[in-house]
């Protein structure tokens, strides 16, 4: 029978899975981890990096080098959300053609969707890789929280990178899918996702006959580990100001190295308790003199600095139980996903707030993936008994006279589903009416968000009120939306599928396919161990060139001497790991490079 992969195409992260024999199994990339970083980079020589790799040389290739995509995902140009990314990301964001948002990269402009589209060919590649064929179908996972757009756009990055989605599904319902499997549960559950970059929360029914319910969800888009992780760099920054007067946010190259420390030490303080954060060099005084930054930081201070942000998840929660009818006691089990749910005070709010332990032997960061590949073999295989119910995240309605928004479809309604309603003309002789499709929560028609529009016309001629004119909606199994309108005398119809908000038209889908398919070619005639020792070797490269004036420049500190020693023991290491062709410990090697080279870089840099 034919595979299907399940992938959950993350914020911060991405994994692939397949269910193989009857069993869900996460596959591991090349390197063999189990997630691959959802980043993206071109060189300087036009070459496509996607994983590790993108993320390894960040640092040093800030401006081209695109993370958290999935927060661009499905946006129009002209929201807060991107606004605030303007703000903060060090890549380029520009407007698009269709109101939409455009990232630069070098000299061209790349849809958030062909973005995304890089990370879900290099999962593909990486089943393939494990799976020894092509493999073509796929289900993969959104935020509950996302709307139409953000949906349309996922499918279309799926559609770019060669793969047939057969269905997008909720990371919630995913994970209650994994957790639920073959155990022939009966039970109330709630899904407490919190990742990189987004929070869901859903409550789900769980019937022993395979049938999996969403009750209600929720969540917010916009927050997550890197709103954390900002926390952390607001703090150093301010410390360092406050020590040395210089503000480390003008410097590109010290910001990337501040983020990566601020993760690290946001990871590191899920396991101790205090933690040191040590850049050196990381920018030089007025009067020339190389800077370190040096500082601890105490689990009890990064929950000081974070304690809203976990709150603002649990006003969510809140708000989701008393929307869905369902109590705290009824809920018979709290299941945690995302790298996020790792930090401790999480843990420990969680708990409180529903009263119980969270569920242990879910594993957070594979638990999606494992539910999405689980539903795709489900959805291929008639043999098995599995029902999934998801909900709609919105209420979708149409825009009224006098601004109004009129719902038809209510938030939380299970789907696929559709709702018809008989509206009527205004004006007298009025012979075409405009639909607004709109999806919120507001009375207000303009404070929701518009999904499309359309022009039924050639109304019969009468007075106001007298021409009957029925919309129907339908939301699919992957929650997309069509609208239909129907003149009920005459028979004339007009409809939508809602499809222009993911900001691509066919044409330019089609010819990212096609782009994307000589990527594929070019990705997977790479040899392994030859990428990874040109990669090592151009860092060494630039190390061994730097070496003499970084080492004339600190050699005058003990801790200068110090990096000068260690930098040295890197590139011995790497030189030993080439000769023995030790592809996974070159590889490991490549970070310690990669660390070395941007240190040497920023001595130059700030001192000369
Ligand atoms: P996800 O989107 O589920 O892959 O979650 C990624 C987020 O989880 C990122 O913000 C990571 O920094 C964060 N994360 C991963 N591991 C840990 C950990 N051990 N402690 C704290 N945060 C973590």
């Amino acid at each position: 029978m034919e595979k299907v992969i399940g992938i959950d195409l993350g914020t911060t992260n991405s994994c692939v899975a397949i269910v193989e024999g009857g069993t869900p199994t996460v596959i591991p990339n090349r390197g063999g981890y189990k997630t691959t970083p959802s980043m993206v980079a071109i060189t300087e020589a036009g070459k496509r990096l996607v994983g590790h790799i993108a993320k390894r040389q960040a640092v040093t290739n800030a401006e081209n080098t695109v993370y958290a995509a999935k927060r661009l995902i499905g946006r129009k140009w002209n929201t807060t959300q991107v606004r605030s990314a303007l703000a903060t990301c060090p890549y380029r964001i520009v407007e698009g053609p269709h109101d939409d948002v455009r990232i630069q990269l070098r000299d061209k402009l790349y849809s958030v969707s062909e973005i995304s589209a890089m990370v879900l060919q290099e999962m593909k590649i990486i089943a393939e890789d494990y799976l020894g064929h092509e493999v073509r179908k796929a289900v993969v996972t959104v935020p509950a929280y996302f709307n139409d757009g953000q949906r349309q756009a996922t499918k279309d990055a799926g559609a770019i990178a060669g793969l047939d989605v057969i269905r997008i599904i909720n990371e919630p319902t995913a994970a209650a899918l994994a957790y639920g499997f073959g155990r022939n549960l009966d039970r109330t559950v709630a899904v407490y996702d919190l990742g990189g970059g987004t929070f869901d929360i859903s409550i789900l029914e769980i019937g022993s006959h395979g049938v999996f319910k969403v009750i209600s969800t929720a969540g917010d888009t916009f927050l997550g580990g890197e709103d954390f992780d900002s926390r952390i760099i607001d703090w150093l920054v301010k410390g360092f100001q406050q020590e040395h007067g210089i503000d480390l946010r003008q410097d590109r190259m010290a910001l990337q190295r501040l983020k990566d420390a601020a993760e690290k030490a946001k990871c590191e303080l899920s396991a101790v308790r205090e933690t040191e954060i040590n850049l050196p060099f990381i920018i030089s005084s007025s009067r020339n003199e190389a800077l370190h930054l040096q500082r601890m930081l105490s689990r009890d201070e990064l929950e000081r600095l974070c304690n809203d942000l976990i709150e603002r998840t649990i006003k969510i929660c809140e708000s989701t139980l008393e929307d869905s009818g369902v109590s705290k006691d009824d809920i018979e089990d709290v299941i945690l996903v995302g790298g996020m749910t790792r930090v401790p005070k999480v843990q420990h709010m969680v708990a409180g707030f529903f009263g119980r332990e969270p569920c242990k032997g879910v594993h957070p960061d594979e638990v999606v993936a494992l539910g999405a590949a689980i539903q795709g073999s489900a959805l291929l295989d008639e043999q098995q008994e599995m029902v999934l119910l998801d909900v709609t995240p919105h209420t979708l309605g149409i825009m009224v006279v006098g601004g109004f928004f009129e719902p038809l479809i209510p938030q939380n309604t299970t789907v696929p589903t559709s709702s018809s309603k008989t509206f009527t003309t205004v004006r007298d002789n009025q012979t075409a009416v405009k639909i607004l499709v709109l999806q919120g929560e507001s009375q207000r028609a303009e404070q929701n968000e518009l999904l499309g529009e359309f022009i039924l016309t050639d109304l019969r001629r009468a007075a106001k009120g007298q021409v009957e004119i029925d919309v129907t909606f339908e939301i699919n199994a992957d929650g997309i939306v069509s609208v239909q309108a129907k003149d009920l005398e005459t028979g004339r119809q007009q409809s939508i599928t809602v499809t222009a908000s993911s900001g691509l038209t066919q044409d330019e889908i089609t010819s990212m396919i096609d782009e994307a398919k000589t990527h594929a070619v070019d990705r997977r005639a790479t040899e392994a161990f030859e990428g990874t020792r040109q990669e090592a070797e151009k860092l060494m490269g630039d190390i061994e060139r730097l070496f003499p004036q970084v080492e004339q420049i600190v050699s005058g500190s003990d801790f200068g001497r110090d990096a000068i020693e260690k930098a040295r023991g890197v590139l011995d290491r790497a030189r030993s790991l080439i000769e023995r062709k030790d592809v996974e410990g070159l590889k490991e090697q490549l970070e310690a490079l990669g660390r070395t080279q941007r240190m040497f870089k920023g001595v130059i840099a700030k001192t000369g």
